[in-house]
Formats: C-alpha cells, sequence, structure tokens
C-alpha cells in the first residue's frame, strides 16, 4: 500500500493526528515530511507494523507507549509502560526550574537530585542545558531505572542513578531538589486511558495524594544544603497543604506556586532565606 492508502487505512480506525506520527514514527520521520512522500509505496514490513500498532492504539494503548519516545523539551525520549508519559505540565516545571536557578544562584556547579525520575525526563533536560550541574537520578522501580539509564546513554549524559524511595539511599547533600512526584489521591477519578496503562506508583501519592511530599519535605533536612531551592510539581488542588507541610517541615522558607498555562495551581517553588 501507499502512505496515503495507509493513513486512510489509520484514520478509519485511530484518531487521524495519530495515524500520521505513528506512520511517520515508523517510517523514521516526522509528520510533515510524511506529507511528501503520500504517493510512495511502503515497504510490506512496515505496513503490517503499521496495522498491528493501530490495533493497539484501537485497544487504547496510549500513542507514546505504541511509538517508544516522547518529546519533551525539544528532545526525545524513550518511554515505555514502567514510566510515566512526561507530561506538558512537566515542560512547565523545567523552563520555570530553569529561571529560578538562573535568579537564585550565583554560579551553576550545583547538586542537583531529581527524585521519582522515571524517563530521566527532568533531570536529563537540565543536564543538557547546564552541563555544569551534578546531577543524580533517583527512582525506586527497578524497571523506571533502566529507562532513565537507557536516556542517559542515548544522550550520552554524564549523570549518576540511583535505587532509593526518594532521599533514603542518596548519599551526599544538594543544592537543587527537583520533582514530579505521584500526586493523584487514592480512588480519584482519572482518565480510564491513564489508569489503564501509566504504572501506578508514578501517578498515586496514598490517600490524600501528598504521600510523597510529605515523604520528600521530611527526609531532605538533613539532605539539603544552606542555600537550597526545592522545585515541586503538584495537583492542582494541593497548593494550601503542601505550602502548610512546608511551613512545618521547613520553618522559615520562602514559597512560590505557579500556575500551568492552563491556569491551575502546577508548580511549588521552596527557597531558603
Ligand atoms: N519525573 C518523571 C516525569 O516527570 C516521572 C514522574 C512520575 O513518575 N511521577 O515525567
Amino acid at each position: 500500500m501507499r502512505v496515503e492508502d495507509l493513513i486512510v487505512y489509520g484514520k478509519s480506525k485511530v484518531h487521524s493526528e495519530h495515524a500520521k506520527m505513528l506512520l511517520a514514527a515508523l517510517l523514521n520521520v516526522n509528520s510533515l515530511e510524511l506529507l511528501n512522500y503520500l504517493d510512495k509505496e511502503v515497504p510490506e514490513d512496515v505496513e503490517k507494523a503499521f496495522k498491528e500498532k493501530i490495533a493497539e492504539l484501537v485497544k487504547n494503548r496510549p500513542i507514546q507507549y505504541v511509538i517508544g519516545n516522547v518529546s519533551f523539551y525539544g528532545e526525545e525520549f524513550l518511554v515505555n509502560e514502567s514510566t510515566l508519559i512526561p507530561r506538558f505540565e512537566t515542560e512547565e516545571l523545567v523552563e520555570n526550574t530553569l529561571a529560578y536557578l538562573d535568579e537564585f544562584f550565583e554560579h551553576k556547579n550545583l547538586n542537583v537530585v531529581d527524585l521519582g525520575t522515571g524517563t530521566g525526563c527532568i533531570g536529563l533536560t537540565l543536564k543538557k542545558l547546564i552541563p555544569s550541574l551534578t546531577m543524580t537520578l533517583v527512582d525506586i522501580s527497578d524497571n523506571a531505572l533502566e529507562m532513565a539509564r537507557k536516556n542517559q546513554e542515548e544522550k550520552g549524559l554524564d549523570v549518576s542513578i540511583i535505587k532509593s524511595n526518594f532521599l533514603e539511599e542518596v548519599p551526599g547533600t544538594f543544592d537543587i531538589i527537583v520533582s514530579n512526584p505521584p500526586y493523584i489521591k487514592e480512588g480519584e477519578e482519572i482518565e480510564e486511558i491513564v489508569k489503564e496503562n501509566e504504572p501506578s506508583i508514578a501517578l498515586y501519592g496514598g490517600p490524600d495524594g501528598l504521600d510523597s511530599y510529605r515523604t520528600i519535605l521530611h527526609q531532605c533536612k538533613e539532605k539539603l544544603n544552606p542555600k537550597f531551592m526545592i522545585a515541586f510539581e503538584i495537583g492542582c488542588n494541593q497548593r494550601e497543604a503542601i505550602t502548610q507541610l512546608i511551613y512545618q517541615e521547613l520553618g522559615d522558607v520562602r514559597v512560590i506556586c505557579k500556575k500551568d498555562l492552563s491556569n491551575r495551581d502546577r508548580m511549588i517553588f521552596i527557597f531558603s532565606k
């Protein structure tokens, strides 16, 4: 079949953007380039793979898992069912972390830890953009760490990768902690496609969704340098509860909450005074 015929086939079964993304990925071109090849005959093995993967999409498997990678902050990250699919909101966390880092610290030889790294998208992006950072990626899941390791190798970045329940087994002290931890409340209604496919360990943060923050804020007291910054992604209705936890655990600090592009509370930044 020709490219155009396969797009028509795909569109009859799934969202047309997904059909195009998938075919483009299998042909190793981007979605725009694909349109230059509408008349081209597609090799039989690619046609077969395309149809199999369309069937996976029909069964509600996320396109990112079907393709096996996702674009994050302009870079491709490998992704599979052992990790959360990096989200647009998390790109905003990276963007704001970069801005505050610039503003708050006088130099960039900083010790940074990314807690619950998953694919490694946050820590690896920061390390790529600021090579002078000493970066540690932490996750409790062996499978997630394998994915973070693959992304690290693919990008050739020099980072440490540690298995630990947040900071529990991480040696050293840090200038910056960054984390997009699991923050969904147990039992909260979430999209079917998320619930059925993404790892629950990466999604749920206990009965009130705040367990990860409680743990990190408790553990971090012995792990922070005197001048420090913490950057958290948060659930959109967690600002007050987390702010309270922060003052309880860390005392006299400066807290800034930021909204995401959909105007929902999405990030909290904590600075030492
Ligand atoms: N740090 C990864 C991300 O932001 C994984 C987060 C998680 O598993 N909760 O995509």
